[in-house]
Parts: structure tokens; C-alpha cells; sequence
């Protein structure tokens, strides 16, 4: 299981390779015009909501901070 080790982003309508998330975000967003969804918590952009939710769990869940918020 190597499911956390690719060092490539890869976009999968046109197979171009990216070495960050967010160049490949931004490739999505110009490119193909595709929808972003961003992280309501840190505004880190996203090409699949399946992506943001995992973030929001990998890095906002777990530190159950929410009296510190931002309005
Ligand atoms: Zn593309
Ligand atoms: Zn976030």
C-alpha cells in the first residue's frame, strides 16, 4: 500500500504531472475550469471534496480547537 507516497500529482483528464497539490489545483481551475472547494478553516484549495475532507481531518479534527475561530 503506497497510498500516501506519490510524489507526483497527477490530473487525471490530460495525465500532466504536477509536484505540488496546488499546482495541480491551479492547473484544474485554469485549464479545465474545473470547481475548487476550499477548506472553510485555513482556505487551502482542493480539486475533489473528497481531498478537503480529508484534509479537514488529517489537520483540523484532530486538534479540537474550534473556540479560536475567525468571523
Ligand atoms: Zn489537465
Ligand atoms: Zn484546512
Amino acid at each position: 500500500m503506497k497510498l500516501f507516497h506519490h510524489t507526483k500529482f497527477l490530473c487525471e483528464i490530460d495525465q500532466v504531472k504536477f509536484k505540488t497539490y496546488e499546482e495541480l489545483t491551479l492547473h484544474m481551475r485554469q485549464i479545465h475550469h474545473h470547481p475548487i472547494v476550499k477548506c472553510r478553516d485555513c482556505g487551502k484549495e482542493f480539486v475533489h471534496e473528497k481531498d478537503r475532507l480529508h484534509h479537514v481531518r488529517e489537520e483540523h479534527e484532530r486538534k479540537v480547537d474550534y473556540r479560536k475561530h475567525k468571523d
